[in-house]
């Protein structure tokens, strides 16, 4: 792109937000019925739009059931815009707090008010639920909105552009589509706040541009969110819980399980059950209707990359859903495990993102954590087994965004959980009270009454002065 359209981008830009400032600091925060009336309308645009919601999530992965997009996007969707439209009216309440004894008489209390702009980037994944789920927050909060969703699911950008802005129209919601330039003009906008979903080497370039205007940041990034199977885990009902999570959106997830941790002498029971797991959720392996294709056809290139430089180095790879419709064009990848993975393999450094799960065996739950630990802080992390030592230790000796327990990915659908990463995996949370919180301006609001103690520290001082200097520092 020429450095002309990049400037006119960055004039167009600024203008939008100049216009949605302005229009925020006419009308300021809008009261509790008009951010439930806003909450409605997006529920019913969604539920009246579903079929080309979902028509455009399949021509944007290529192959998408209508099911993946139900459960995975529309349903957290809905959930989530019902229990703000819940909660709104108590977070919305000021919230009384203690004054010190010599300013008795006067009140303090806090006021949760909206931060005004609010920029949104969102990835291509769940490119419709990463978009509407901040976006919903952040009116709920009382703001407006600048949404930059990903090029990389064209369809759905253009669908979001469309209904959003019929529905709040510029001043209130506006979507810029684009790719990587456009987006690192957006993050270079002095917003009030800057809400991005995407990678982690992204993550930093985009905190380094909101840095130049002190633009505060929650950043939802990725990488290797690990699972590991306790000693006295259940092991079929662990692969079935591991592939379900592995497998769903092929993979393309950014808290899908990206290894697993098995103690060494159950790795081939733990192999066999996967395999039957992944044959019981896919029954024609990667010709199922359900198993989504990968989003291109770089991205299918990376994955063949990343197999082929475990293999290259000695690692077994076996294909768990074999299958004759293999088709290119399809964009589907095998399910593979991937066993005697070593941490010199390009699979054990990057996240993952795909179908493909690498099996590392451990001696004793010590090894496990230390193989944790010795990684970035991953945003999420998986346990199977009972409530024993084992389970209490890599609890409390790792650190990771979420954690979920004898399942996978579902502490992201419990709306009164936050959800976020830590380190490498991201920063703040949204989702439950803290992303209301995210998205607002705890403002301290100090009350004084007409007379008390705290009136006597002022000259002149006098005999009552110090009474009440001798009181305070009693
Ligand atoms: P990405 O970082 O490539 O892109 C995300 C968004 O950033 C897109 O809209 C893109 O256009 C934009 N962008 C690209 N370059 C930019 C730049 N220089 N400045 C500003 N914006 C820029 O990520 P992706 O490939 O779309 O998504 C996959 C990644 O996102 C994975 O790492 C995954 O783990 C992570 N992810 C995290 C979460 C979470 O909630 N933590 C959810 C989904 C995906």
């Amino acid at each position: 792109m020429t450095a002309h359209v990049l400037v006119k981008d960055e004039f167009l830009l600024s203008r939008i937000l100049s216009r949605q400032r302005t229009a925020f600091d006419r009308d300021g925060a809008p009261a509790l019925d008009q951010r439930k009336a806003d909450l409605r309308k997006l529920k019913a645009a969604v539920l009246a739009r579903r079929k080309e919601i979902e028509d455009a999530l399949n021509a944007d992965f290529g192959n998408r059931s209508a099911y993946e997009t139900r459960i995975m996007e529309l349903v957290p969707i809905i959930q989530s815009i019902n229990y703000l439209k819940r909660n709104l009216r108590a977070w919305m309440r000021p919230e009384r707090r203690r004054v010190a004894i010599h300013f008795t008489g006067a009140r303090a209390y806090v006021v949760q008010q909206p931060l005004g702009v609010i920029g949104i980037i969102s990835p291509w994944n769940y490119p419709l639920s990463l978009a509407l789920i901040p976006l919903a927050t952040a009116l709920a909060a009382g703001n407006r909105v600048m949404l930059k969703p990903s090029e990389l699911a064209p369809a759905t950008a253009t669908f979001l552009k469309r209904m959003l802005e019929d529905l709040y129209g510029e001043d209130r919601v506006s979507v810029v589509t684009g790719g990587a330039d456009v987006g690192a003009t957006f993050a270079s906008l002095p917003f009030d706040h800057l809400a991005f979903t995407g990678s982690t080497s992204v993550g930093k370039l985009v905190m380094k541009k909101a840095a130049e205007n002190l633009v505060p940041v929650t950043l939802e990034l990725g990488g290797k969110s690990p699972v590991v199977l306790g000693p006295d885990a259940d092991i079929e009902t662990a692969a079935m819980r591991i592939a379900y999570g592995k497998l769903a959106n092929a993979g393309q997830t950014c808290i899908a399980p990206d290894y697993v941790l098995v103690p060494d002498k159950n790795a081939e029971t733990f192999l066999s059950a996967y395999r039957a797991s992944v044959a019981t959720l896919y029954p024609n392996g990667i010709a199922s209707d359900t198993y989504t294709s990968i989003i291109s056809t770089r991205h299918l290139d990376r994955l063949r990359d990343l197999v082929a430089d475990a293999k290259k180095k000695g690692a077994r790879i076996v294909d768990v859903a074999p299958s004759t419709d293999a088709r290119n064009e399809s964009r589907k990848f095998t399910p593979v495990v991937i066993l005697g993975a070593t941490s010199d393999m390009a699979i054990m450094r990057e996240e993952i993102f795909g179908p493909v799960l690498p099996v590392v065996t451990y001696r004793n739950i010590d090894g496990a954590i230390a193989f944790i630990n010795d990684r970035p802080r991953p945003l999420a992390l998986y346990y199977f087994g009972g409530d024993g030592e084992a389970r209490r230790n890599v609890l409390a000796r790792t650190t990771s965004g979420n954690v979920t327990i004898n399942d996978t990915l579902m502490h992201y659908v419990q709306n009164a959980l936050p959800f976020g990463g830590i380190g490498g995996s991201g920063m703040g949370a949204y989702h439950g009270p803290e992303g209301f919180k995210s998205f607002s301006h705890a403002k301290g609001i100090f009350e004084q009454s007409r007379w008390n103690l705290g009136g006597t520290l002022r000259p002149p001082f006098d005999r009552l002065t110090d009474m009440a200097i001798r009181y305070l520092l009693w």
